[in-house]
């Protein structure tokens, strides 16, 4: 019998109604409405089913062969497939699937690489870098003389030219690359030469694209960094977690860092479910997928263009789109609401020109669903619709649900 989201919670509701009844409506709530979070996806049936194994009782620190605990032999197999599938699939000497976010990963990417005070440069906040990219209130600002580049003020490009002068200037140890809301590739090798003539490491933190890398819909930045940082749940699809890519001359001293470090016990259910993922991205039919999500992204920024939105860098590369809906009479939290009312689901971010909030949103959710690009031009006429108020949230609302019913997530019965 299949373990879907509702059979999960029909366990749930002898024992526990209250929480039961959270995890229907949440059911309800992702089936409902559109999510164009750009972080966010569905993953399939089979990562859900390794997420509620009996590995989710499983206390296995350390690493396969070298463990605290006993009992470990099938969460060590379970382990190394991951592993060994993270490395096939990336084509990367050195993989650890341990990280439980992308945070932690980068956290142990830091470790591995760094001394507390040492000189980072990276991505600026106010222009899409992460919290652990060197924000004050994150241990990244805290522990690191973070430096932060930006983006061009009129092209909404990475200013190479400052990333350039700032690595000569203040010399840093490590180069982050990587972004929550780029909506271009990034040029790896650029910045393998700068990182190269300054003597410093490059990172890559790939939380967003990888899925697309996996898919071979993106490049990929594991030839060109020393360490690559990534999420599995993003356009991965994978469950929740983080992954870290790196040749095998640093392995070591990455593992240390995840175990015993900055981590304890593996979550060997996740570790499980991610090697489910690996399979999967794997397959020809996750590469269609990630061409398709890329596509859709193309299709959807044209034509929120082309009804008015300020699209930054004028498209996408990848699933992100960014895009500033002033030129319709609204700021990007209020659009941010009036759309959650109309059951569309995204994000505020920066914008390169630092002047407002725009919105960020991306493909890779709807794209699960199955929806293409004809969808993609309905949702762009459905957003400028609501943004500009000539379509009220309860009219919009029913347009989102014929869109969902057509084509409804999995595990959604
Ligand atoms: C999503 C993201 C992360 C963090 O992932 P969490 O799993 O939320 O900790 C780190 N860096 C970048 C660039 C991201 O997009």
């Amino acid at each position: 019998m299949p373990v879907t989201p509702a059979a999960q919670a029909d366990v749930l509701t002898a024992q526990d109604p209250e929480l039961a009844e959270i995890l229907r409506g949440e059911l309800v709530r992702q089936a409902t409405t559109l999510q164009l979070t750009a972080a966010e996806n569905f993953c399939s049936p089979a990562v859900l089913a390794a997420l509620g194994s009996p590995l989710a009782n499983k206390y296995a620190e350390g690493y396969p062969g070298a463990r605290h605990h006993g009992g470990c032999e099938l969460a060590d197999m379970a382990e190394r497939i991951a592993v060994e599938r993270a490395r096939e699939l990336f084509g990367a000497e050195h993989a650890n699937v341990q990280p439980h976010s992308g945070s932690s990963a980068v956290l142990a990417a830091y470790a591995a690489l760094l001394r507390p005070g040492d000189t980072v440069l990276a991505l600026g906040l106010p222009h899409g870098g992460h919290l652990t990219h060197g924000s004050r209130a994150n241990f990244s600002g805290r522990w690191f003389d973070f430096v932060g580049y930006g983006l061009d003020p009129a092209t909404g490009l990475i200013d190479h030219a400052q990333v350039l002068t700032l690595a000569r200037e203040r010399r840093p140890k490590a180069i982050v690359c990587g972004s929550i809301a780029y909506p271009r590739h990034i040029d790896h090798a650029f910045f393998r030469d700068v990182a190269d003539e300054v003597g410093a490491y490059l990172i890559a933190d790939a939380a967003h694209p990888i899925g697309l890398v996996a898919g071979g819909a993106a490049p990929s930045p594991v030839p060109y960094a020393d360490v690559v940082c990534a999420t599995t749940h993003k356009v991965l699809r994978g469950p929740r977690g983080g992954m870290i890519l790196c040749r095998a001359e640093l392995a070591e001293r990455v593992d240390r860092a995840v175990f015993p470090f900055t981590q304890g016990g593996a979550q060997m259910h996740t570790v499980a479910a991610k090697a489910v993922a690996f399979g999967e991205a794997a397959t020809p039919a996750f590469a269609g997928y990630a061409h398709r999500v890329v596509a859709n992204a193309r299709v959807l920024a044209g034509h929120l263009a082309a009804e008015g939105l300020a699209v930054t860098t004028g498209g996408t590369d990848t699933h992100l789109i960014t895009a500033d809906p002033a030129p319709l009479g609204v700021e990007g939290r209020t659009a941010r609401g009036l759309l959650a009312a109309a059951g569309v689901v995204l994000d505020c971010c920066p914008l390169p020109h630092g002047e407002r909030r725009g919105l960020r949103l991306g493909t890779a959710a709807v794209t699960t669903q199955g929806m293409g690009e004809a969808e993609m031009v309905r949702l762009a006429a459905l957003i400028a619709a609501v943004l500009r108020g000539r379509t009220e949230p309860p009219a919009a609302r029913d347009q989102v649900r014929e869109l969902t019913s057509a084509f409804p997530p999995p595990c959604s019965g």
